[in-house]
């Protein structure tokens, strides 16, 4: 902890906490699993801005990112956004926690902070450019976070906000989905039975949506219990046939990438406003490779192009991203405690065994979520 940041956290935050080193599960370099290294050492996260709320983390949850993160995927956009100006060395990321979401206590607020208090409990996603909540703490921005479900408890809170906050980014600012118009819509998800999946089908039924998803054969049932009106197996021959025998769609959200693109536009009510949006893009992997000038612009390119071939034929075609949300959390966590949305915790862990976690995430066949318990 170097001592200019910590007279930093002074003048902005409301308490004074005092240790400068907490618990954490830590990654040096990138690699396979065995780069994960927990430390009782980590440096205990600091209040740089005055809008920033300090979190004791009670659970983490994992995604296929964070594994995909401890390989060095998307390392030059991320770093980019931690030191936009490129005045650190290489590697100064590291130690990187990793780990996207948290439900925990806040323990400390920055002075700006009006909507939070200390003792207040939280849930939020965090950005992969931050330190992560593998962590006895975390540091983030107070628009970021949100208050629990009062329903759920840490560890089932914790399976929902980094699945939750893409599937709204994707499905609401990108598709132009709402509460109030998705009555009588047919959406189609291809991968209903992992993270995003999961929440998506229950965040559209509870709009009142037509939800028809692809999975796994042992995965029928599960979905179905989710609210999934109609279930095709994507294990039993080509999907794109029995999907093109139904009712066309006002829009897919894609989860699984490769070639679906090939096939699923078709599927699409032509000249009706449609969209397809995939949240399996190229953005990340276009910059570690080419750089983050040439790599932007091949994104755009690439995007552009086929924005456009899609588009003269009457379909719109999109990227969804994450997108961190706190006001979008409290619209969740309502829908959460109405009911209408349930976690979905695949397989717990302790804190001690974040190896056996990443590999568990690592594996694939997600039926929900993954998450760590840390306190
Ligand atoms: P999960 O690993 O939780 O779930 C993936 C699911 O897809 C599994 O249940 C898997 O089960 C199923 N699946 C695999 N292949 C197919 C297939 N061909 N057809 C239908 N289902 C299939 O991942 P998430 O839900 O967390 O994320 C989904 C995707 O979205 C990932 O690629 C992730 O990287 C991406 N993502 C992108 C974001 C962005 O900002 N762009 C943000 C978050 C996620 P089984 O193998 O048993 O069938």
């Amino acid at each position: 902890v170097n001592g200019r940041g910590r007279g930093q956290a002074r003048l902005f935050s409301t308490s004074r906490m005092c240790r400068t080193v907490m618990p954490a599960w830590v990654i040096d370099k990138y690699g396979s699993n065995d780069v994960l290294r927990f430390t009782k050492n980590a440096s205990f996260p600091i209040i740089d801005f005055p809008n920033e709320v300090i979190v004791k983390v009670f659970a983490a949850g994992l995604n296929p990112l964070d594994v995909s993160m401890r390989g060095g995927y998307g390392a030059a956009t991320l770093s980019m956004k931690r030191d936009p100006v490129n005045i650190k060395r290489s590697g100064s990321e590291f130690p990187l926690i990793l780990g996207r979401d948290v439900s925990g206590v806040i323990m400390e607020c920055g002075l700006d902070v009006k909507y939070f208090r200390e003792r207040d409990e939280v849930w939020a996603a965090i950005p992969p450019w931050k330190q992560g909540s593998l962590a006895e703490f975390v540091v983030l921005s107070a628009n970021e976070v949100s208050h629990k479900p009062k329903s759920l408890n840490h560890t089932q809170a914790a399976a929902i906000p980094y699945v939750a906050t893409t599937a709204w980014s994707a499905l609401v600012n990108t598709g132009g989905l709402s509460k109030d118009n998705c009555a009588n819509k047919r959406i189609l998800i291809l991968g209903g039975s992992g993270g995003v999946g999961t929440f998506a089908i229950q965040m559209l039924k509870a709009w009142g949506a037509h939800v028809t998803v692809t999975c796994s054969q042992n995965a029928e049932q599960f979905v179905k219990g989710l609210g999934a009106d109609h279930v095709v197996d994507y294990t039993s021959g080509p999907v794109e046939e029995p999907l093109s025998a139904l009712e066309k769609f006002d829009l897919i959200l894609d989860n699984v990438g490769g070639d679906t693109e090939r096939w699923a536009l078709n599927l699409l009510k032509p000249w009706s406003g449609a969209k397809y949006v995939t949240l399996v893009t190229p953005f990340l992997q276009n910059t570690d490779m080419l750089g983050i000038a040439d790599g932007m612009m091949q994104s755009a390119a690439t995007m552009a192009t086929k924005a456009l071939k899609h588009l003269i034929k009457g379909v719109h075609y999109r990227w969804g991203f994450y997108a961190p949300s706190g006001p979008a959390l409290d619209e969740i966590r309502e829908m959460v405690d109405a009911g209408q949305i349930q976690a979905v915790v695949d397989e717990t862990f302790n804190f001690s065994q974040v190896p056996q976690a990443f590999e568990k995430v690592e594996k694939g066949h997600a039926r929900g979520k993954t998450v760590v318990q840390i306190s």
